[in-house]
């Protein structure tokens, strides 16, 4: 991060501060603003979270989460407490059109605005910028900030059990973007009083019996492997929302399993949301779905974890994606030729 002494200066005495973060947050959007919040706040500045969609019901354990502000429930609120901060925080997202009208207000907003995450590609729209694709997490970036301004001392066992959170989901439990130095980071969590095997169970063993049905579905019904192309795809349809009660987040994870399979490099997640067609999609090694999310469904993301949307329906959807696998063929079998 460059200019990071003016911004320590600035953070000299108290300011009002809004962390914000992605719409649909998952545990490292939610850890990084939790852990930055209770940091903050232990050194006396006023400080809000601000998130555009509700967050997910598996993470509401988390200590101060009850305490986000939702656009989509509470829009007044989160225009007025952007438009009066002196510091915006921008956590886990790249660009201001990933949180709609909240990314609206950050724009206009005249606070002094700082970015830190590790998606490819940073719009650039911040004054201070922690940008690091390397990173496995923003969570890691929050421990690295800390650090930045000389403030180590200052992690309690409560900022380090949210942080770990989001390094352990962004990683899919240190499975993936794992480095030295993050193990190294954990380690210091660990040393600093995070419960790693208590944090584990409360994200990963605390699933309501619909989750299991879910997935049993998701496996057993609505999953294709293309094996010409080492892809797998997992669709699910607005009725399965219905019979299974799926609610924000309950799909979180869902399409890694098919990575699981050796013969798969790509995975697909296609789902039917009120108004539009989300996709997720993951691969192994060097396959990149961040060119196919950006290219083909208006996202992005990372390197082997990207997303997008379609606007044509479910069927149309997988279709389209279909359509374009003979384009990646080469690739796809050159991933997979790699894990003999
Ligand atoms: P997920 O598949 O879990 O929703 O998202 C995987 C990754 O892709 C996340 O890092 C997320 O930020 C990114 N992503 C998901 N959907 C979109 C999208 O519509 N646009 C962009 N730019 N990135 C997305
Ligand atoms: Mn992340």
């Amino acid at each position: 991060m460059e200019n990071v002494s003016e911004l320590k200066q600035f953070l000299a005495i108290p300011r009002d501060i809004v962390l914000t973060t992605h719409r649909n947050p998952d545990g490292d959007a939610v850890g990084s603003s939790l852990g930055l919040y209770h940091f903050l706040r232990g050194e006396g500045h006023t400080v809000h979270m601000c998130v555009p969609s509700e967050y997910p019901g598996f993470l509401g354990w988390m200590p101060g989460i009850h305490d986000m502000v939702v656009y989509d429930t509470d829009p007044e609120r989160t225009q007025e407490l952007i438009e009066r901060a002196d510091v915006i925080f921008a956590l886990d997202y790249n660009a201001l059109d990933r949180i709609d009208k909240t990314g609206e207000l950050i724009y206009s907003a005249k606070a002094k605005k700082v970015m830190i995450d590790h998606h490819l590609y940073p719009e650039g729209f911040a004054d201070y910028q922690l940008s690091e694709e390397s990173a496995s997490s923003t969570c890691e970036l929050i421990y690295d900030f800390i650090q930045l301004l000389d403030k180590d001392i200052s992690i309690t066992p409560l900022i380090g059990e949210c942080l770990f959170t989001g390094i352990l989901t962004d990683t899919g439990s240190f499975k993936y973007s794992t480095s030295p130095k993050l193990f190294r980071i954990v380690a210091k969590l660990l040393e600093r009083g995070v419960d790693d095997v208590k944090i584990q169970g409360m994200v990963f063993n605390c699933l309501p019996e619909k989750h299991l049905r879910l997935l049993g579905h998701c496996l057993a019904n609505r999953m294709e492997i293309l094996d010409e192309y080492r892809t797998g795809i997992i669709t699910l349809t607005k009725e399965d929302y219905e019979t299974f009660d799926i609610k924000r987040g309950d799909t979180e994870g869902i399409v890694n399993f098919l990575l699981r399979l050796k013969n798969v490099t790509m995975a697909a997640f296609i789902h039917e949301q009120p108004k539009i067609t989300k996709i997720s999609l993951r691969s192994k090694g060097d396959f990149s779905v961040q060119q196919i999310a950006s290219k083909y469904f208006k996202g992005g993301g990372h390197l082997n974890a990207s997303g997008g949307a379609s606007f044509t329906g479910l069927a149309s959807t997988v279709r389209k994606f279909k359509s374009i696998l003979p384009e990646y063929k080469s690739q796809l079998l050159g991933e997979a030729d790699k894990v003999k």
